[in-house]
């Protein structure tokens, strides 16, 4: 739901806020020149049914009932006379304990980095100081989040499944230390919010892509998101996801591909099938930032830096990849030890991102008119 109010009626938002709040839903607010957009989010079905109300507050000059099938998440929203209204893109802002503000969606690479799993707190450590020296040395620490999963879905109930809380631990151990943020998994709806007082970020994975009972939960922890798209679905789908998380009013969603099971995976060359030009399509339907993780399609740690230099053709927001602080730890490793990247071999791959954002990205946004 979208209303548009002339400029210096604020009493007027004030009571569309509230409203917004009576019904369940929060609102957004972006100045233009003449009027402000109050965006309504969440599930505005009631906030719907009192168009009474608004419409007749002062200076409310047109509002529009959206139209398209992603209410909350669309680029191009539709109202019900056939107008059209085309949303900028919304970044996602994740705040570290060291005052930087990471946005993803806002023009910049953002590089998510960290090992698959927190095994050992010396492990977590020892990567998240790289990250941060990597962060330092380019001075790119405010594009640098720390990712690792404590809560491990597996494939075969006999494989490791994590440490739980006390991997969270260890990732809060590295935050205090580095001052970066972290993002990580969660499984269970009902341990949402006992990880949103931990975490920076969650994420939800691949095999949990349509249990919208979490999409649900972690919609009303209001905390920054990512939504993995699962390895089956198409990309509709995945959109619909995100609106499950969209409707509890967090709109701080960042949507991620990590490779399809195609009948390219049976030769075994890969795990997943990076489908790049969904991140495209990402950007031309939603307002949602998009990122790409180049590491589970690989599942060989050869192939992660191709993987990810491949995706940035596509003009993605960020990536995600897994990374090994000493190849000693491959051994010892529990979960995707052989698509885990080193972390110089990595240091060499955000050094040729930076350079491509130089010298490539703008002639490649001219020819795709981004
Ligand atoms: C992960 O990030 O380690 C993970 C389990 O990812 P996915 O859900 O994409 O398999
Ligand atoms: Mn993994």
């Amino acid at each position: 739901m979208i209303i548009e109010v002339e400029k210096g009626n604020e009493t007027t938002l004030q009571q569309i806020r509230d409203l917004a709040v009576r019904c369940g839903n929060r609102v957004e607010v972006e100045d233009g020149p003449l009027f402000v957009t109050a965006w309504v989010i969440g599930d505005t079905r009631a906030f719907e049914s009192r168009a009474g109300y608004f419409n007749g507050l002062p200076g409310v000059r047109h509002a529009w009932a959206v139209a398209s099938d992603y209410k909350n998440i669309a680029r191009v929203v539709r109202s019900e006379g056939g107008r059209a209204h085309i949303r900028e893109r919304r970044p996602v802002e994740v705040k570290g304990l060291d005052g930087k503000v990471r946005r993803i969606g806002a023009g910049k690479h953002i590089f998510m980095v960290g090992p698959d799993s927190a095994q050992e707190l010396g492990q977590v450590l020892a990567i998240a100081e790289l990250a941060k020296q990597i962060g330092e040395r380019f001075d790119i620490l405010d594009r640098i989040i720390l990712r690792g999963g404590a809560f491990k879905p597996r494939t075969r109930p006999t494989d490791w499944r994590g440490l739980g809380m006390q991997g969270i631990a260890m990732l809060d151990a590295a935050r205090e230390e580095t001052g970066l943020p972290y993002v990580t998994e969660v499984m269970d709806h009902n341990l949402v919010p006992e990880i949103a007082a931990h975490a920076d970020m969650m994420q939800i994975g691949t095999r949990n892509a349509q249990n919208f009972d979490l999409h649900e939960a972690v919609g009303r922890a209001q905390k920054p998101v990512i939504l993995k798209r699962g390895f089956g679905n198409e990309a509709q789908e995945w959109f619909y996801a995100a609106e499950y998380i969209a409707n509890q009013g967090n709109l701080d969603i960042v949507l991620c591909e990590r490779g399809m099971k195609t009948l390219y995976v049976k030769g075994g060359y890969c795990r997943f099938h990076p489908d790049l030009n969904v991140i495209t399509h990402v950007r031309k339907q939603t307002i949602l930032p998009v990122i790409f993780d180049p590491s589970h399609p690989a599942g060989d740690h050869q192939i992660v830096g191709q993987n990810l230099i491949a995706s940035l053709g596509y003009l993605v927001d960020g990536t995600m990849t897994e990374t090994l602080h000493e190849e000693s730890f491959r051994d010892k490793q529990l979960c995707d030890a052989a698509q885990a990247l080193d972390m110089d071999k990595y240091s060499r791959l955000v050094e040729a991102v930076l350079r491509f954002e130089e010298h490539v990205e703008p002639s490649l946004r001219a020819v795709s008119g981004e």
